[in-house]
């Protein structure tokens, strides 16, 4: 229904590296924080002091315990927003004309004043990376922090999304994943950074970097175990291992 660009100039996008994440919120609240205080209308609560508290939130953390063939359990901290997709179907969807994908840098957001609040973009998207404003009855999305990244009011190194502003362990890195020499591009590519249920063939611009193989002691010596790298291939078909049960995970939320 709402077409999306053939290409875009620019691919911006995040990078979330899944080693060094450690849980702690940080970005959930500082991305709450901007987005409340900066860009539109509050992220609304519901009964945020009650007992069953619900909210707005354009960043979430998912953290699951992941038991592998052999060694200890590790925790896995999965930071989830939107991805930015290339074939958005959150965009397609839309009735209205509300959500969009910006040709300039590839930036998927949608025009609050045209959102019917239907819900559409929400069943599209397999990520769950929409959020309905209960307050508002409007939807609302990452916007990268679009009224940051270019804004010349700020100082230089404020000019990213807040949640990169904030992580305090640089698991968080921001810029044009369509430009090969860029960061970005080359932690992607020393890392085998991975695309989020690439079945889903939405192309989303994001992409995370696995966890690395950890030390961990044995009765003996300090012993290098590989314990969550096998099961990390690089973008695949048919995800297995560790990606595998996170799609299938992410598909029940
Ligand atoms: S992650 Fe979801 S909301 Fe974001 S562009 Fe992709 S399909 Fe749309
Ligand atoms: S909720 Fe708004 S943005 Fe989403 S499909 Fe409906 S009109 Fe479009
Ligand atoms: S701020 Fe950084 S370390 Fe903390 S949860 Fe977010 S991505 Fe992870």
């Amino acid at each position: 229904m709402t077409q999306l660009p053939k290409t875009t100039e620019r691919k911006m996008g995040l990078v979330i590296d899944l080693d060094t994440c450690v849980g702690c919120h940080a970005c959930v609240v500082s991305c709450k924080g901007w987005n409340t205080e900066n860009y539109g209308a509050p992220l609304s609560d519901q009964d945020p002091y009650g007992s069953n508290p619900s909210g707005t939130f354009l960043n979430r953390i998912h953290s699951y315990e992941v038991q592998p063939e052999s060694g200890p359990a590790q925790l896995i901290h999965f930071p989830k927003s939107c991805l930015h997709c290339e074939d958005a179907p959150c965009v397609t969807v839309c009735p209205t004309g509300a959500s969009y994908k910006r040709v300039e840098d590839g930036i998927v957001l949608v025009n609050e004043s045209d959102c019917i609040g239907c819900g559409l973009c929400a069943w599209a998207c397999p990520y769950g990376a929409r959020e309905l404003d209960r307050a508002e009855g409007v939807m609302k999305k990452c916007t990268l922090c679009v009224d940051r990244i270019y804004n010349e009011n700020l100082p230089e190194e404020d000019r990213v999304p807040a949640c990169v502003r904030t992580c305090p362990s640089n698991a968080r890195h921001f810029g044009d994943l369509g430009d090969p020499d860029s960061e970005v591009s080359q932690l992607v590519a020393e890392r085998g950074g991975m695309d989020l249920m690439p079945e889903q063939d939405t192309k989303p611009v994001n992409k995370y970097l696995p966890p690395r193989p950890k030390d961990m002691l044995n009765d003996g010596p300090r012993e290098e175990i590989d314990i969550l790298a096998p099961l990390l291939a690089p973008v695949v078909e048919e995800p297995k291992g560790f990606l595998g049960w996170l799609d299938k995970t992410l598909e029940k939320l």
